[in-house]
């Protein structure tokens, strides 16, 4: 399908869709206000997010950064601006086209791992695929491909409550690619984990970037954003403070 294109150039397909080539994410003027009359948590953010590119998302407690991850994953809609992600606009779409966008479209893994605890680990991790319409047996395929490349294989007939926080944490992520996902997000992946074993986790979202994950961080740990994102944007008051500053790998 891939033809000669220009970088930028803006491509047509069939439905609605429309690529801005190389760019996953493109966010507009993005304001999001929860209640009349408080301050907006998202102020007027305008950025964008190259494919496999991995950019962290910094900024104090309450700046807004779960906000604005939300709204690029599609659940939440902002007040005003544009969400544009994989080539689509996302920010006026009902709420069962946007359960349809992120099943097919977005992985995200939170700090708490939100796995379902009465399913077992290959349950969870193939759930989202039946949920797209896969068989039974592709899903269970794929959950057991990506339950290896986590190191957790053995673990697939257990329950996520008799496991620890980084093996949990494995498994989230694996249910967030289960769909081959364009874009993962992860909103503070390491922040109910220990040193050792948040810096393990840093390391597996690491290679999964280096082979061409595009990923998009939300991290309080200086170190983590530092060690594993090419690019930090800051966030204060729900504004963006800097974005686009390098930081050595
Ligand atoms: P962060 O993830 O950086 O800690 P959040 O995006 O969670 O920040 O919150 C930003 C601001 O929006 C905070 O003032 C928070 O209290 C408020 N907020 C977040 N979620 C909601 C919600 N569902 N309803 C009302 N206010 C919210
Ligand atoms: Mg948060």
């Amino acid at each position: 399908m891939r033809e000669h294109r220009m970088p930028g150039e803006v491509i047509r397909l069939a439905e609605d869709v429309i690529r801005l080539d190389g760019d996953v994410i493109r966010l507009d003027g993005v304001t999001k206000t929860y209640q009349a009359g408080a301050l907006p948590a998202v102020a007027e953010v305008s950025m964008s997010v190259t494919a496999r590119e991995v950019v962290a998302i910094m900024g104090p407690s309450g700046s807004g950064k779960s906000t604005l991850l939300n709204l690029i994953a599609g659940l939440d809609r902002p007040t005003t601006g544009m969400v544009t992600v994989a080539g689509r606009r996302i920010d006026r779409l009902s709420e069962s086209a946007l359960a349809r966008f992120r099943a097919r479209h977005v992985g995200i893994i939170f700090q708490f791992f939100n796995l379902l605890d009465d399913l077992t680990v290959e349950d969870n991790v193939l759930l989202p695929a039946q949920l797209a319409g896969a068989s039974r047996r592709q899903a269970r395929a794929r959950a057991v491909e990506l339950l290896a490349r986590m190191g957790i294989e053995r673990y697939r007939n257990e329950y996520p409550a008799r496991m620890s926080g980084g093996q949990r944490q494995r498994v989230a992520i694996a249910r967030a690619l289960v769909n081959s996902p364009d874009l993962l997000l992860a909103d503070e992946p390491t922040g109910a984990l220990d040193t050792a074993t948040g810096r393990e986790i840093g390391k597996l979202l690491r290679q999964l970037n280096r082979d061409g994950q595009t990923l998009v961080l939300v991290t309080h740990d200086q170190a983590l954003a530092q060690q594993y994102a090419a690019r930090t944007v800051q966030l204060v008051d729900g504004q963006l403070v800097s974005s686009g500053a390098q930081v050595p790998a």
